[in-house]
């Protein structure tokens, strides 16, 4: 049965505030939106535009899904590809892009214009000099879920970004205005989940195509793997969006929308949620509170979480309030004893010794997993640095962490957890075949 069609399936979800089908789909197809505008739905959609004079595109997806993706166009327009926009430089966006450049080349004739905010080129830059960083960022954040996203492995997990990927011909700074046959398109920068990062609007139309300003999850503004994030610029970028008055909304992931009022809808409640973390984070550090207390005491109100294109399925409001501590404030999270640390094995060695062994600490975690999975982990993980090699204990701490991650909503949380199980069971697996 094909999929219903992602603006009728939006419409359903927002008037009714229930998503009882994912909305988030990867399925690399095809959608008309509007009069010569499409969008396909893939690990970041590809929104393409028929200009008249070429096809002017919106991100190009990943390294694994770039390919469907072009063949998708090629099934709905045989014209030219004029144009590639990367909304940002992340490798969902930009991975993809030698298959755009290998069909503009395939056809010949005018050479691909690629465009992006000026920073997109020092992301590539560091992507480049910091690979193997990202590669096991990324095997953590998405591991075990990859292929459930029908995602191809292979170049992606060795190569963060594809040796082919094409590097902005085109960037500006500020706000670019690009006028292709009679239509006016503003690019628009704003920093948010990334420095680099515009929303297009096209003024006649009311179109926004958003990147992942909007993604039908928690705003990924606190990642604990990545770099900063800028959670107040977000809700001002979206406020801008509002103030145009778009019929039309097409984000890089999840479902379009369409109509004024919804749009507003969305685009405040996102504001929202992002403003009222700031405006609390940043009045408990005016008091001077440590980010111990802050973690413990911010939240954000349950109704906004409820909304089906916020729920923190993907980040979580913990992460992004982390992120606006070290925003304002520097990585010291204001224990003392964490600024200058002993090492973890010291740690964990004394206090399991104060304990009566680490056998004694993990027995503690595995008792404290019905009552309080936190603490559960830090037992666990004392134990497991005071016992690197000890069976026993790394199969409790397997036991704790995959409890842990079955009990968390985010993709984020989940993936960490699940990479620390991972960690045990391949101690456990080494004792087994007399490695250790
Ligand atoms: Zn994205």
């Amino acid at each position: 049965m094909a999929p219903v069609h992602p603006l009728e399936l939006s419409t359903i979800v927002l008037d009714s505030g229930v998503a009882d089908e994912p909305v988030n789909r990867i399925t690399n197809e095809l959608s008309e939106l509007a009069d010569g505008l499409a969008m396909v739905e893939s690990f970041s959609h590809s929104v393409v535009w028929d200009s008249g004079e070429g096809l002017m595109c919106f991100d190009a997806s990943g390294a694994g899904s770039g390919r469907s993706v072009v063949e998708s166009i090629r099934s709905w327009s045989t014209e030219p590809i004029s144009h590639l926009v990367y909304t940002h430089g992340h490798a969902d966006h930009i991975g993809g892009s030698f298959a755009f450049g290998a069909d503009v080349e395939a056809r010949g004739g005018r050479p691909l214009e690629v465009v992006g905010h000026r920073k997109v080129l020092d992301r590539i830059e560091r992507y480049r000099t910091t690979n193997g960083w990202n590669v096991s960022i990324n095997q953590r954040q998405f591991g075990g879920v990859r292929s459930e996203m029908g995602l191809e492995l292979g170049e992606n997990l060795q190569q963060f970004l594809p040796k082919g990927t094409l590097v902005p011909s085109t960037t500006f700074d500020h706000e670019l205005e690009i006028t292709v046959g009679a239509t006016q398109i503003e690019l628009h920068h704003a920093r948010g989940e990334t420095d680099d990062h515009l929303w297009a609007f096209f003024p006649r139309e009311r179109w926004i195509f958003s990147g992942d300003f909007i993604i039908w999850n928690y705003p990924n503004a606190g990642n604990p793997q990545k770099v900063q994030r800028y959670a107040l610029e977000w809700a001002t970028a979206l406020r801008r969006m509002i103030e145009q008055a778009p019929t039309l909304l097409v984000p890089a992931h999840g479902l379009p929308i369409e109509g004024e009022e919804r749009i507003a809808g969305v685009l405040n409640d996102m504001a929202t949620t992002l403003e009222t973390l700031v405006h609390q984070v940043v009045a408990m550090m005016n008091a001077g509170e440590t980010l111990d207390t802050i973690i413990h005491t911010v939240s954000v109100p349950q109704d906004l979480l409820a909304k089906p294109f916020l729920r923190p399925l993907y980040d979580e409001p913990e992460f992004v309030v982390r992120n606006i501590w070290r925003l304002y404030g520097g990585w010291w999270d204001g224990a003392s004893s964490r600024l200058k640390p002993s090492p973890d094995s010291v740690l964990g060695a004394e206090i399991s010794q104060l304990a009566g062994g680490p056998e004694v600490l993990i027995a503690r975690a595995l008792e404290l997993m019905t009552s309080d999975l936190r603490l559960a982990c830090h037992l666990a993980d004392l134990a497991g640095w005071a016992a690197p090699d000890n069976v026993t204990v790394h199969e409790g701490r397997a036991a704790v962490y995959d409890a842990r991650r079955r009990d968390e909503l985010s993709l984020m949380a989940k993936g960490i957890f699940t990479a620390a199980a991972r960690e045990s069971k391949d101690v456990v697996k080494r004792a087994s075949l007399g490695e250790l």
